[in-house]
């Protein structure tokens, strides 16, 4: 089986290696009712996707290391100036000027608290997280926006304080390297991985 595919950048171009394009074998689809009559077949295939993340790198690349980024409108004229953005927000979405990135983890640590949650019993196609999921939808004092994310220890409940939490070892580089804690939370009770960040 050749390597799976693997990508990097060098003088502003992507160079591939490996292969990013895998088919097996297809297999028939018979109708059990009409004497295995031949319907059609399976086409399996897999394939890699380049997701590039562009503006917002440094918010992936910061959750591996412990920090949690969002954004701010820092133009004078802007009606919104000032106004803290999370999920991440590159461009001001009144005046479109580019944001000023601005560290949240220490507001993050001093004042979320639960706005509302969801717990999933099962989840959509290619999701890693275990199930049941305890989504969260979280309020940060001087935030604009609710963050979701979920609950990786402690039972979520509305107004309940939580602590984020990061995949500061073997981290994905995806939005699951931040989870969060109810705030009595332990470091020994932290998922393989995670610590409470830099
Ligand atoms: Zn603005």
């Amino acid at each position: 089986m050749s390597r799976s595919g693997q990508a990097h950048v060098k003088d502003k171009r992507y160079k591939l290696t490996g292969n990013f394009h895998e088919a097996s074998a297809h297999t028939p689809i018979r109708d059990r009712d009409q004497s295995l009559k031949l319907l059609g077949i399976t086409n399996p295939r897999s394939m890699i996707y380049l997701h590039a993340y562009g503006g917002e790198a440094i918010f992936f690349e910061s959750l591996s290391c412990g920090k949690l980024l969002g954004t701010r409108c820092d133009r004078p004229d802007c009606e919104s100036l000032e106004t803290i953005y999370l999920p991440f927000r590159i461009h001001c979405p009144d005046c479109l000027a580019r944001c000023t990135v601005t560290d949240l983890t220490d507001r993050a640590r001093q004042s979320t608290h639960i706005h509302t949650f969801m717990i999933c019993e099962r989840s959509g196609a290619f999701s890693l997280l275990e199930t049941p999921i305890k989504f969260i939808n979280l309020a940060i004092d001087g935030v604009a926006t609710i963050l979701m994310s979920y609950l990786s220890v402690g039972e979520p409940a509305i107004g309940v304080r939580v602590l984020p939490i990061f995949k500061t070892r073997d981290p994905t580089y995806t939005i699951t390297d931040l989870s969060w804690v109810t705030e009595d939370t332990g470091i020994q009770q932290l998922p393989e991985g995670f610590s409470f960040g830099a």
